[in-house]
């Protein structure tokens, strides 16, 4: 039906009357979509089941990757150019009248996941299926994703996201592969032939139901699976309050937690982390045992991979199927779980690494506490033979103590391996934050920077600059991205780089114009587009961008004679809903633009935008536009970023710390081709740790500073009275604890550096054909070969 343009045609009006019961004339956009989603889906359908079959029969090694986010966005387009059907599609749809763009915009994005953890899971998805590894995806189907965020009076609102209004035309409902996950109750002990039989009484079930999602590879033929579990009553208890039991089940799988740093300490979100994965373990096991007699040797066919901590219980889970199920000693359950299970480390703040109270943890998962509290005893006997009479350092590794369960150290006791995601993020872990386990593991760790989708962020975001680059070099850097070096050849070509010009002044065009319909607001495309689109968080330093929109205001008013390129400062950000500060920095961001687009005097040279609810999709139409990317946190702070990549392979410049992968990318393109500023990592940790920062000092003696900070609360803004002393308060009087001031005067001069190359036309269109060239490493297809030989050992099918 999609082998050419006229059997398409025919195809689509035929399911769409059969669909929606109407004829073609009478239809409306969703209707269209749905008809198409649904051709799609069936369309691919056929390689789904051969790829499931091939999996079944080959006994190749498969890896499930556990993620409490999946940061998916829209599947329409891509699904159609994965499948290589796109032409056919838009032609014949064109035919038609329908113009496939706006089709695609009926699709809502699938929001399950906060930010650069929950797309990455998303990324690492395509580049399994598309090299076609046996690789699935487990995760939760939250009923709402990520909320929407709407700015009103220059504040974020948030309201609950709703992607499953409309139904999702992707994902198959399999009733059949139920399990049932329990909580609550409590552990019977009973002794039989001289060994103790363990089972959980009393127990509260729900029903996990698996919503199955095809993830189709790049023109390959795999079609593998992401599955996603909703949480259902399981039949009614009879004595119960049957509501207050369908409402606290339903919950479950109704929310996101919109937070990825902070926990909140919620039964709740413990509740939604067992759930995952006692229901994939379970759905897991029970395919295993289709292929195989026994469980001996599961950690060589299988390999779970747990994103962060959150999956962590898969490793107590897996242990008391194989102790409580199938019987087996703890020696050998314990070998078979830690050789299966590897754990990636997101974070090295120390807020964010996962701990619950016992008291949370034991009542509502009591069978899973005993074998925790069994893994803690082993542990700690072992670090006590090690390290006789050290209490103090037995104490700062177990995996409970102070009466909470540390997440992180369960982990890195009960996996075979544990990565960081940027090199210099891994060297921190290793030399300080997980420095003890290193000591005693050293052979675990490793390193695997992260990466992303070349496919959904250059070849789909941007398809004026991929067909430029297949005119240049051939598109074999479709599938082997490294190519994208052979980019060099053109930097000394000016009509070639004058195209490149061309295509960065469309895509500032086009998102022009969705700002100018989003926010009424004129930008001029022949300005700067500088832009910082990420999570809202004092480490990613917002604060320090908007603070330097103040000072080069100031400039303007005050001093006629400065000069300076005309600049759009494009921000996007969602605050977590209980982040207080985070979402004064978006109050002040609104502010700011209120105050500086409205000035005659300044207009001409300054805009600054707020782009309402970031997410996936408009992602893909922000980096294409952006001449300057913004990576400013606190050096040490960011584990990676991934924004960073998807930036350089669009061809912007980074603004960025030594931080994360931002110090690889310098390694690959050059440190002549962005521009860095700021402390590193190691004075970051040395001030962290000895002291010598004094935030007044700089407010003091750099009167920059000290105007665009007493401009938070003297009345330079009207009507928002003391709406910005916490963020004073923070700078001044909590000393500044993310740098923002002592990092200030550098980022000044390199914002200025920048903008002097920027005028410089040849010499910036050279840098961004380099960052293009060198963005290849940055392919998740990259970073998941990595995965596939060194850590889960599984080969392509
Ligand atoms: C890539 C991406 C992120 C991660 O951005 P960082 O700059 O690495 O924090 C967050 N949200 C969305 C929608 C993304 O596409």
């Amino acid at each position: 039906m999609f082998s050419n343009k006229e059997n398409f045609k025919q195809a689509f009006l035929q399911k769409l009357e059969m669909m929606c019961g109407k004829s073609f004339g009478e239809s409306t956009k969703r209707d269209q979509f749905s008809t198409l989603g649904n051709m799609v889906r069936e369309y691919i359908s056929t390689e789904w089941i051969n790829t499931n079959e091939c999996y079944r029969t080959s006994k190749g090694k498969q890896v499930y990757y556990f993620s409490i986010e999946f940061l998916l966005g829209r599947l329409l387009y891509h699904n159609l150019l994965n499948l290589g059907i796109e032409d056919v599609v838009k032609d014949g749809l064109k035919d038609l009248g329908i113009d496939l763009c706006a089709l695609e915009e009926i699709e809502s994005d699938a929001g399950l996941g906060n930010g650069g953890l929950g797309r990455l899971a998303a990324c690492f998805m395509d580049s399994l299926a598309s090299l076609n590894l046996p690789g699935h995806g487990c995760g939760i189907r939250y009923k709402h994703g990520l909320f929407e965020q709407k700015i009103v009076d220059g504040y974020q609102v948030e309201l609950p996201e709703q992607w499953l209004r409309h139904g999702h035309v992707w994902e198959v409902r399999r009733e059949d592969l139920a399990v049932k996950v329990p909580f609550w109750g409590s552990v019977d002990c009973k002794e039989e032939n001289g060994e103790l039989l363990f089972r959980h009484i009393d127990a509260e079930t729900i029903t996990a139901v698996p919503y199955d999602m095809p993830i189709v590879g790049y023109k390959t033929e795999t079609v593998n699976t992401l599955r996603l579990w909703n949480a259902e009553p399981s039949a009614y208890p009879v004595h119960k309050d049957i509501l207050k039991y369908k409402r606290d089940t339903e919950l479950v799988s109704e929310f996101l937690y919109p937070d990825d740093t902070h926990d909140e300490g919620k039964i709740l979100r413990l509740k939604q982390q067992y759930f995952l994965v006692s229901a994939s373990l379970q759905s897991i096991i029970l395919s295993y045992k289709k292929q195989h007699q026994c469980l001996h040797a599961f950690h060589e066919h299988i390999s779970i991979h747990i994103n962060d901590t959150h999956p962590v219980l898969a490793i107590p889970e897996l242990m008391r199927i194989l102790l409580d199920e199938e019987g087996m000693g703890w020696d050998e359950a314990w070998h078979i779980t830690v050789n299966t299970i590897s754990y990636t480390n997101h974070t090295t703040l120390s807020e964010a690494l996962e701990k619950w109270p016992v008291r949370i943890f034991q009542p509502l998962l009591p069978r899973i506490y005993m074998i925790v509290d069994e893994i803690n005893e082993r542990f700690c006997q072992h670090l006590w033979e090690k390290y006789p009479g050290e209490w103090k350092r037995i104490e700062s590794m177990a995996i409970i103590a102070q009466d909470q369960v540390k997440m992180a150290h369960l982990a890195l006791v009960g996996s075979y391996s544990v990565n960081g995601v940027a090199a210099l993020h891994t060297d921190i872990l290793k030399k300080r934050e997980m420095n003890s386990f290193y000591q005693i593991f050293p052979g675990k760790f490793n390193n695997k920077t992260n990466g992303i989708t070349h496919r959904r962020w250059l070849l789909k975001a941007n398809p004026l600059l991929a067909s430029l680059i297949s005119e240049g070099i051939g598109d074999d850097w479709i599938w082997e991205p490294n190519k994208l070096i052979q980019l060099r050849k053109y930097e000394e070509d000016r009509s070639f780089l004058q195209q490149l010009f061309q295509v960065k002044q469309q895509n500032k065009t086009r998102l022009a114009s969705r700002i100018k319909e989003k926010t009424g607001l004129v930008v001029d495309t022949a300005s700067i587009f500088d832009i910082h689109v990420k999570r809202l968080h004092a480490y990613k330093r917002q604060l320090l961008n908007i603070l330097h929109v103040m000072y080069l205001y100031n400039r303007l008013k005050e001093d006629s004679s400065f000069q300076m390129h005309p600049r759009t400062f494009i921000f996007g950000a969602k605050a977590s809903p209980g982040y207080y500060y985070a979402k004064k920095i978006i109050k002040l961001i609104n502010t700011v633009a209120d105050k500086v687009n409205e000035d005659v005097m300044t207009k001409e040279k300054l805009k600054v935008v707020f782009l309402e609810n970031y997410r996936v999709s408009s992602a893909e139409e922000v980096f294409p536009a952006a001449d300057i990317s913004e990576q400013i946190s606190t050096a040490s702070k960011e584990a990676s970023g991934t924004g960073n990549m998807k930036f350089m392979m669009n061809g912007a410049l980074t603004v960025g710390t030594l931080d994360g992968a931002n110090v690889e990318m310098m390694e690959k393109v050059g440190s002549d081709h962005l521009f860095i500023f700021g402390l590193t990592a190691e004075k970051v940790m040395e001030y962290e740790q000895q002291g010598g920062y004094h935030s007044l000092d700089y407010y003091h003696h750099d009167k920059r500073i000290r105007q665009v900070v007493d401009q938070l609360i003297n009345g330079f803004f009207s009507d928002v009275d003391g709406e910005f002393e916490p963020i004073v308060d923070s700078l001044l009087m909590e000393n500044d604890q993310y740098f923002v001031l002592r990092d200030f005067d550098s980022y000044v001069n390199i914002q200025k550096q920048a903008e002097r190359t920027y005028e410089n036309q040849d010499q910036w269109l050279k840098m961004s054909l380099r960052n293009i060239a060198a963005s290849g490493y940055f392919s998740s297809d990259r970073t998941i070969r990595e995965y596939a030989e060194d850590i889960w050992k599984i080969k392509s099918i």
